[in-house]
């Protein structure tokens, strides 16, 4: 796919974009609490909807343009599912992980976040990655200041999940996002320090460490949505949607 234009926003759009993104926190938020055993991916989708549109806003997922149009508000990723999981009557288990990313537009701009959670009580292992993972969101927007580039944010989150055995996939990664859901640049969660597109003031990017135990290979399941490790390893995912600044990058889908 071609690179798609990177378009730098005034500081009223990154004001824009968090409020969007106060509005896909609080979804997200109300999933998080809903979130036990026995409940279906369908009632979490539900929530979420109900809260996106009660606060003014669409969800950003529906009817994107795939095999065919998207048909919910959040995907939900359960275990060895990475992302783009499509809710529907499963009910969710102890011991499942489940990754749960969500999309909202307000007045014209697109906020993107996911989480991963456990499910009642999970594995040690379930554990650790839930932990490596959302410390390498936190080890990407680290890097995201003006002059750095692309590569340095990449190889940060690639260095941390493989420093604990752990992979990142090929085929998917951040963006950047705006009035559009997929901008440019592409944000890799692999790369090479130095490399690629130097940040600058008014980027926002989406950034979304993907991590699989076991493999970096992924395939797609015949619903043609729902990414897997290619092994049936454990996968989890984390996601904010972040601005470069002058000074500190913002996260812009957090809930404060
Ligand atoms: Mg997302
Ligand atoms: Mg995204």
């Amino acid at each position: 796919m071609a690179e798609r234009a990177v378009v730098i926003k005034s500081q009223q759009e990154i004001e824009s974009m968090r409020l969007a993104g106060k509005v896909n926190a609080k979804a997200l938020e109300v999933v998080r609490e809903l979130i036990r055993p026995g409940v279906t991916t369908a009632e979490l989708d539900k929530a979420a909807e109900e809260l996106i549109r009660s606060n003014g806003g669409t969800p950003a997922f529906k009817n994107y343009p795939g095999a065919y149009p998207y048909p919910a508000t959040l995907t939900i990723s359960i275990n060895e599912e990475l992302v783009h999981g499509i809710p529907g009557q499963r009910k969710l288990q102890s011991g499942d992980v489940v990754s749960i990313d969500c999309g909202t537009v307000l007045d014209g701009f697109v906020a993107d976040s996911a989480f991963s959670a456990g499910v009642g009580k999970i594995s040690a292992e379930a554990e650790k990655l839930l932990r490596v993972t959302e410390e390498a969101l936190f080890v990407g927007i680290s890097k995201m200041y003006k002059e750095n580039r692309i590569g340095d944010v990449s190889a940060a989150i690639q260095e941390h999940v493989e420093s604990h055995g752990y992979h990142v996939p090929r085929e998917y990664t951040g963006h950047g996002v705006g009035r559009q859901m997929h901008e440019g640049p592409l944000v890799p969660n692999f790369g090479v320090k130095n490399r690629g597109l130097q940040l600058r003031p008014g980027i926002t990017i989406a950034l979304e460490p993907m991590v699989l135990v076991g493999t970096h290979r992924t395939r797609v399941l015949s619903d043609q949505w729902t990414v897997v490790s290619a092994d049936g390893s454990l996968t989890a995912h984390f996601e904010h949607t972040v601005a470069v600044t002058e000074s500190d990058p913002i996260i812009l889908t957090a809930c404060e």
